[in-house]
């Protein structure tokens, strides 16, 4: 369901081609023996996934609406199923039973000043072959909003996020009791919802307004890749980020079918407001008739009206029933068992279930998973044998909220903290960049893989690439350390796919990977994101697809094969240092900033532009943020780096001689390196939603997917707990305490191993 803001970013430049010729320098965690047979295996790999197979299995997977609990959902799960069998894997379905509802009854009508219908209807289109497929399309809808019938005044919220309202606030307008409109994106959408409760709003729409992926873009569906005035972004409104993901009556165990489960009642993770996505053919009339001060010049979106605040006259009725059913979702398991170390696993997964055919999200990153799966097989035969334990997964229920995904590592908990070491996530699959985010120890590892993988359009390496069009992007200072550093910053991973229960309630080093940035669209989550779509505007000739097979399947093999993890802790900790110094500057900042409000009302600032026909309210004065403590974070981040530093001198210099180590030593070594991740992360999790354990990474309450970095310090500042805050540095810094600690021990382990 992954869908950030699209930025794009274009380059073109030629460079010879031989630069391509692979870096063959030693690979990280290998002997240069067995870094040579490494390599020969993955470039008989890299030959093996066929544009044309991914084409076939887009077209299959996709033929017909396949969202969770649905006929087509079944039969693709086990058509996975067969295909991994066939090419030789051991393949089973894992089931689960989870609370997903459909809708029962939808309306929408303004009933004052004068009377509309919402069509909340995305018609067939005859150039689109599967747009007619009525029966079986879910229709538009937000799931895991609660039932409801209310009618109120209606008042444009911009995005609904938090700073709207202050703004609202200052301009004296009040949600209370009025039915909110907010546009789409620049958050998750179920943060708009959950944030309009919170201001008293009794229910809430969402629209997708044409400037961010309407006509403003670019031509519109069919004629275009974009949205057309009819489509609507259907999508969970599930508030996973407060709570947790998955099942909302299971919360922290796996939905199995005896499983304990809460009422109805009891769950948590539902939305407090009946919410409800529309199109912007259905939202301009409602936005029309909206009057009361004009919307601030940021918030105006470009459909042909005025853009008004409200609150009213417009005057909606919103009605809302759902069917709350108990439906099944299927997870595809295959299993590669390791020859050396089979206690030690890489995961790597795609969902396959669709909120209509999804073609982009998610089959473009599904196919290429399968073309893995089948290069994988082929080597096998070939005589391949990976040392460590390799696990195939295609997840169910990843739309309505990492259903399946979740489910399945609640399940198997006590097995996975025990040997997995590093999953791997793609979701939809597009043209351009190649996109890289995760875990910090993985930063290094997977800048490698990227220097071996061929970009389709430029036949540079993929990392030449971001790495050129990050230069022309980036701002001077940054410039600098673009053209020092080593790797490419990754990014830190929030939420919105299915890494999250491996990585925030686990601890398991996780990436999330995929193409994208050149090819604007508008169909997400309608039922025009389907085929003719896909083989129209996106990866029409799927070699980006192939690309993702190549990328992802390399990394799997490299992290399975690998004497030694290839972990590395210098980038780690280098990222520690700057996450550190971020949040000294958002106290700064936010300390000038009150300070700066202050001083401008005692000057009064806000008197003198006051216009009494365009009347606001000035902001409270409001206690400047107290010193916070950073000194043991500080230190810790220094120790950090120190380790860092030991263990790859250690390993750099055990290099030519790891093939002679021991078994067990490599075996205590490596299972070390699995826990480096676990060690940033507290049983008791983060304040307030102790299902999320890690104390670096986690998915913002108030911005859904995106992701806060050290999150309860982060959240505290920004939510003004400023006492907590200081609490949480204390127990951040004693996990990066013991993380150092366990990074000496294993360079240590590494010097005194084998000699
Ligand atoms: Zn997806």
């Amino acid at each position: 369901m992954r869908r950030c803001a699209a930025v794009l970013l274009i380059l073109v430049l030629v460079l010879p081609s031989s630069v391509l010729a692979a870096d063959e320098a030693t690979l990280a965690g290998y002997s240069p023996r067995s870094s040579q047979t490494e390599r020969e295996w993955e470039v008989k790999f890299r030959a093996i996934p066929d544009p044309a197979n991914l084409r076939e299995d887009m077209q299959r997977l996709s033929a017909r609406p396949h969202h969770v609990g649905s006929a087509y959902d079944k039969d693709n799960a086990e058509w996975i199923l067969a295909r991994f069998r066939e090419w030789g894997l051991d393949a089973h379905i894992e089931t689960f039973n989870v609370l997903f509802p459909t809708p029962k009854l939808r309306v929408l009508e303004m009933v004052e000043p004068t009377k509309f219908t919402a069509k909340l209807e995305e018609p067939a289109l005859a150039v689109d072959p599967t747009s007619n497929q009525k029966a079986e399309q879910l229709p538009t809808y937000n799931a895991y909003s609660i039932d409801g019938d209310v009618t109120a005044p209606l008042v444009f919220v911009n995005y609904g996020v938090p700073e709207d309202y202050e703004k609202l606030d200052r301009l004296g307008i009040s949600v209370k009791g009025a039915i909110v409109i907010a546009k789409y994106y620049h958050s998750w959408r179920g943060v708009k919802p959950k944030v309009a409760a919170e201001h008293g709003a009794i229910g809430c729409l969402i629209y997708s307004e044409p400037q961010d992926d309407g006509y403003t873009r670019d031509v519109v569906f069919p004629q275009g890749p974009m949205r057309n005035p009819d489509g609507v972004q259907r999508g969970s409104v599930m508030d996973f980020a407060s709570a947790s993901p998955g099942d909302p009556l299971t919360p922290g165990v796996g939905a199995t079918a005896d499983a304990k489960r809460l009422s109805l009642k009891e769950a948590k993770s539902l939305s407090k407001i009946p919410v409800l996505p529309i199109s912007y053919g259905d939202a301009q009339p409602l936005l029309a008739a909206l009057k009361g001060q004009m919307a601030p010049d940021e918030w105006r979106g470009t459909l042909p009206i005025p853009y008004h605040v409200g609150p009213g006259p417009a005057k909606v009725h919103l009605k809302l029933e759902f069917n709350w059913d108990i439906k099944p979702v299927n997870d595809v398991i295959a299993k590669i068992p390791g020859s050396v170390a089979p206690d030690e696993w890489i995961i790597r997964g795609n969902h396959h279930d669709a909120w209509v055919n999804g073609a982009e999200d998610p089959v473009s990153g599904t196919s290429p998973l399968l073309e893995e799966a089948r290069a994988l097989g082929i080597l096998l035969k070939q005589g391949w044998k990976p040392r460590r334990t390799i696990i195939y997964a295609a997840w169910d229920g990843e739309e309505p909220m990492l259903l399946g995904s979740t489910e399945w590592v609640e399940t198997h908990a006590e097995e996975l903290r025990q040997h997995a070491a590093v999953y791997i996530n793609t979701d939809g699959n597009d043209r351009g960049l190649f996109e890289m985010a995760g875990s910090h120890s993985l930063e290094q590892f997977i800048n490698g893989v990227a220097r071996d993988i061929e970009d389709p359009e430029t036949k540079m390496t993929v990392w030449q690439r971001s790495h050129l069009s990050q230069i022309a992007n980036a701002k001077a200072d940054d410039r600098k350390e673009l053209r020092q550093r080593a790797d490419l910053r990754i990014d830190a991973l929030g939420s919105g796919t299915d890494f999250t229960g491996f990585l925030d309630h686990l601890g398991i080093a996780s990436l999330n990977l995929g193409y994208g940035g050149e090819d604007e669209q508008g169909i997400y989550h309608s039922i025009y994101d389907d085929f003719y779509w896909y083989t129209h505007f996106s990866d029409t000739d799927f070699v980006y697809g192939r690309a993702l097979s190549q990328t992802i399947g390399t990394s799997v093999m490299r992290l399975a094969d690998a004497e030694v993890l290839p972990y590395d802790f210098v980038d780690f900790a280098d990222t520690v240092q700057k996450y550190t110094k971020d949040l000294q500057k958002l106290l700064a900042d936010k300390q000038e900033e009150i300070r700066e409000r202050n001083q401008e009302l005692d000057e009064g600032v806000f008197k003198a532009t006051f216009d009494p026909r365009r009347p606001t309210v000035a902001p409270a004065h409001e206690e400047v943020p107290p010193h916070l403590n950073f000194a043991p974070m500080e230190n810790a981040a220094e120790m950090l780096t120190r380790s860092a530093a030991h263990y790859q001198k250690a390993l750099l210099q055990k290099q030519t001689g790891l093939s002679e180590i021991q078994a067990e030593t490599l075996r205590v070594l490596n299972a070390k390196l699995i826990d480096s991740e676990r060690k940033l992360t507290s049983g008791d999790g983060l304040p307030r939603r102790p299902w999320y354990k890690h104390l670096l990474y986690a998915p913002g309450v108030y911005s859904g997917y995106g992701v806060k970095t050290v999150p309860g310090v982060r959240e505290g500042i920004e939510q003004k707990r400023y006492s907590e805050a200081e609490q949480e540095i204390l127990r951040v810094a004693k996990a990066l305490e013991q993380e150092s600690e366990l990074v000496d021990s294993a360079a240590q382990l590494l010097e005194k191993g084998g000699n």
